[in-house]
C-alpha cells in the first residue's frame, strides 16, 4: 500500500496518523478545522493515560485533579479522594499536541473539508474544494456527526445523548459529578487550565431540558454561568442491540474514534477509545499479514478482545443503573448514600474513576467483595438486580 488517508484530525485521527507515519507510510491527515475547542469535558482517565504515557508527560497544560464529590438526589454529595488523579485538557491544546506529533512523525497534513468520496477499483478519491485527493485506504475519523454517510457507524436516534455546557471562566480544584432524579445521564463540573467546563449529558430530554436542569444545578453552586460559553454537541451512546451490527470497517477503510459510535454508554468517556481504536486501526495495516480484503474484520476482532464487548455489555444495563429504583429512591442516590458507609464501595468507585474497572466483571467483584455488612448486602443486592450475568462467551475477555 501506498498511500493512506485520515478524514478528520481529533483525538482519533491525529493518533492514527502519527502511528501509520511512524511505521513510514506515506499519510495525509485532512480536518476542516484542525486544532478547535471542540465540545467537550477534557477528561482522561488513568485507564487512558497509563497506556499513552505521553498524556501525563507532556508539556500541554493540564490540570491534575485528584479529588471529586459525587452527588445525587435527596443524598448530597460525598468527597471521593481518586485514586488516580485525572488529566483534564482544553481541547484546542489537547488536539493541537497529537496534531503536532502526528506532523513531527511525518504526516502530511491539509486544513481542508472532505465533501464526498468516490471509491475506485484500488483506492479512494476524496473531494474538497481545493480540489481531489487519491489515497489507497481511508481511516474515518470524523467524529460524532460525521458527515460522510457510506462509512463510519450508522446513527439511530437511539444510539446518541444530547451533551451541552458551559465554558466557565473561573476556577476550583475538584471535580464534581452531580445525579439527577429520572434523568439516563449526569452532570459534570470538569476544572480545566484556567476555565471550568460545566456540563451535562442526557438522553429522553430536550437540549432545553437539559440546559435548564444544568443552569438550575450551576445557579445552586453559585456559578455564574451566565459569564460562560455555551457548548453543543453530540455524544454517541449506542444501544446494545447496535453495538452487533455496528459498521466500524468496510472496503479499504475503518472507521476509528467517534465515527465509529466508539464512547463508553455509561461515563460517555471517549478519548480513551479514540486513542485506543487509532491504536488497534494503525496496527492491523502496519501488519505484515495486512491485507485490504480481510483487514476489516481483523479489524473488528482486535476490537472485540480489547474493549468492543465491555462497551456492549455496558449498554446493556445502562439505562438502569441510572434510572431504576429501590425503595422509591433511584439507584444513583442508593450507592452515593452508601459510599461512605462501605470502603469497598468507595473503592470500587474509585476504580471505575480511573477506568480500572470494566463492566463484565462489576457483577462479580460486587458479589464477592460487598458483603461484609448489612449496608454491603443491600447495595450488592441492588448491583445484582441491575447488571445481568455477562454471557459465558464474553465473561473471558474481562480485564
Ligand atoms: C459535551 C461532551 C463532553 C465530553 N467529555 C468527555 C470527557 O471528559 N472525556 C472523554 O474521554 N470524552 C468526552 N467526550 C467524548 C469525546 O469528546 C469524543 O469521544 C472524542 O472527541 C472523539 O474523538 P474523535 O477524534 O473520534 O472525534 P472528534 O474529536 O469529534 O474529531 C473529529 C474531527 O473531524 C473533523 N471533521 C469532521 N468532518 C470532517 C470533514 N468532512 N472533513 C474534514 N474534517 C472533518 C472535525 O473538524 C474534527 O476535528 C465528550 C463529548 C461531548 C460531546
Amino acid at each position: 500500500m501506498k498511500r493512506v488517508a485520515v478524514l478528520g484530525g481529533g483525538p482519533a485521527g491525529a493518533h492514527t496518523a502519527e502511528l501509520l507515519a511512524a511505521s513510514g507510510l506515506e499519510t495525509i491527515l485532512i480536518d476542516e478545522k484542525l486544532a478547535w475547542e471542540k465540545p467537550c469535558g477534557g477528561g482522561i482517565t488513568y485507564k487512558a493515560y497509563e497506556k499513552y504515557p505521553f498524556l501525563f508527560e507532556s508539556r500541554t497544560p493540564k490540570k491534575i485533579v485528584t479529588e471529586s464529590y459525587i452527588g445525587a438526589h435527596k443524598v448530597g454529595s460525598v468527597k471521593l479522594k481518586l485514586n488516580q488523579p485525572l488529566l483534564i485538557f482544553s481541547r484546542l491544546e489537547l488536539n493541537q499536541m497529537l496534531l503536532d506529533r502526528a506532523e513531527n512523525a511525518g504526516v502530511q497534513i491539509e486544513k481542508e473539508r472532505v465533501t464526498a468520496i468516490e471509491e475506485r477499483e484500488q483506492g479512494w478519491t476524496l473531494k474538497t474544494k481545493a480540489g481531489s485527493i487519491e489515497a489507497d485506504y481511508m481511516i474515518v475519523a470524523t467524529g460524532a456527526r460525521n458527515p460522510l454517510r457510506e462509512v463510519g457507524t450508522q446513527w439511530t436516534p437511539q444510539d446518541t445523548m444530547v451533551a451541552l455546557g458551559y465554558y466557565i471562566p473561573t476556577n476550583q480544584e475538584h471535580i464534581d459529578i452531580q445525579f439527577l432524579d429520572r434523568l439516563e445521564g449526569y452532570i459534570w463540573i470538569f476544572p480545566r487550565a484556567g476555565h471550568l467546563s460545566a456540563g451535562i449529558c442526557g438522553r429522553g430530554e430536550t437540549a432545553q431540558q437539559l440546559k435548564l436542569r444544568l443552569e438550575l444545578y450551576l445557579d445552586e453552586k453559585g456559578i455564574n454561568w451566565k459569564q460562560g460559553q455555551l457548548y453543543a454537541h453530540m455524544l454517541p451512546s449506542l444501544s446494545r442491540a447496535h453495538w452487533k451490527t455496528n459498521r466500524v470497517a468496510g472496503k479499504r477503510w475503518m472507521a476509528v474514534g467517534d465515527a465509529a459510535g466508539l464512547v463508553d454508554p455509561i461515563t460517555g468517556e471517549g478519548i480513551y477509545y479514540a486513542m485506543r481504536s487509532a491504536d488497534l486501526a494503525s496496527r492491523v495495516i502496519r501488519s505484515e499479514s495486512f491485507d485490504p480484503a480481510t483487514a476489516a474484520g481483523v479489524y473488528r476482532s482486535q476490537m472485540e478482545d480489547d474493549f468492543l464487548l465491555d462497551l456492549e455489555f455496558g449498554a446493556s444495563f445502562a439505562q438502569k443503573l441510572y434510572l431504576g429504583r429501590f425503595f422509591f429512591k433511584s439507584i444513583p442516590s442508593c450507592i452515593v448514600g452508601y459510599m461512605n458507609r462501605s470502603p469497598k464501595l468507595y473503592e470500587l468507585m474509585q476504580d471505575i474513576f480511573s477506568g480500572t474497572q470494566d463492566y463484565i466483571s462489576l457483577r462479580n467483584r460486587v458479589f464477592r467483595s460487598l458483603n461484609g455488612s448489612v449496608n454491603e448486602s443491600v447495595v450488592n443486592f441492588i448491583f445484582q438486580r441491575i447488571i445481568p450475568e455477562p454471557p459465558v462467551s464474553i465473561r473471558a475477555t474481562a480485564r
